[in-house]
């Protein structure tokens, strides 16, 4: 394992209540890619937001499932309606079940494959390629710039190619190994709803849920800021660095 990522993995600590409310505010203005990397940034500061962002997908939702246990447990409760009759279902995950690349375990920065007689290096998707594709509407196109900026090098008998000189049936298994290869970067959600029966699968957006939580908490904590400043006179600086129990029982005695 890298220093980089075990110092990563060592530091990471939970967002306090002041830092739910920086990144709520930093992360209304920016894409999804960059929350992630707010987020991420906010509990590791001393890695630099290159660094963050140089993380393969699979591994940066690794880290933000953790930071996600740390922050608000181990618990999820997720909300949705069945596609087939509307019925709403709540259930409740485990994050830990979700994090199927162990944070301790090694990622090479190269990987290498041999598909038919071609030999490839390449590396795994991170936020730089995904911003490099986000205003790509042309999902095939996306595809290719992703896959062309992952491969590191291609050889043929020895002779180097080309992206563009590699058989369809090469990129398309290529393709194929650059998801295998990153599992953490797409988990999907089996459901079965109860009222008709239908099955599917959803696909589990850990950046979305867990700005959609962060939204909720900060604006939770504003509004207990709200009530005791109002009543105490205290300062906000203060109140946010109370602990959760002290808090809670000031605004039990206030309402
Ligand atoms: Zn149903």
């Amino acid at each position: 394992m890298s220093l980089q990522k075990r110092r990563l993995n060592r530091k990471m600590r939970s967002l306090s209540a002041q830092q739910i409310i920086q990144v709520w505010e930093l992360g209304q203005r920016q894409h999804f890619l960059d929350r992630a990397i707010t987020m991420l940034s906010m509990a590791c500061p001393e890695q630099t937001t290159s660094e963050l962002a140089a993380l393969s997908i699979g591994q940066r939702d690794a880290y933000l499932l953790r930071l996600r246990e740390l922050t608000f447990g181990n618990q999820m409760t997720s909300l949705t309606a069945c596609p087939h009759c509307q019925e709403k279902l709540e259930s409740t995950l485990n994050v830990s079940n979700f994090r199927i690349v162990e944070l301790q375990r090694s990622h090479p920065q190269v990987y290498r494959c041999r598909i038919d007689s071609y030999e490839l290096q390449f590396r795994l998707a991170n936020s730089w390629d995904l911003a490099a594709i986000a205003g790509q509407k042309d999902a095939m196109q996306a595809k290719t710039i992703l896959e062309q900026r992952c491969l590191l090098q291609a050889n043929l008998d020895g002779q180097l190619v080309n992206y563009d000189q590699l058989p369809t049936g090469v990129i398309e298994q290529f393709g194929e190994t650059l998801s295998d290869y990153d599992p953490q970067a797409e988990i999907l959600l089996s459901f079965d709803c109860p009222a008709c029966g239908h099955q599917w699968n959803l696909l589990f957006d850990i950046v979305a849920f867990f700005w959609t939580e962060l939204t909720v908490q900060a604006k939770r904590l504003l509004h207990e800021v709200h009530v005791l400043a109002r009543f105490y006179g205290w300062r906000e600086i203060d109140i946010l660095s109370m602990t959760t129990a002290r808090r809670q029982l000031y605004l039990g005695l206030v309402s």
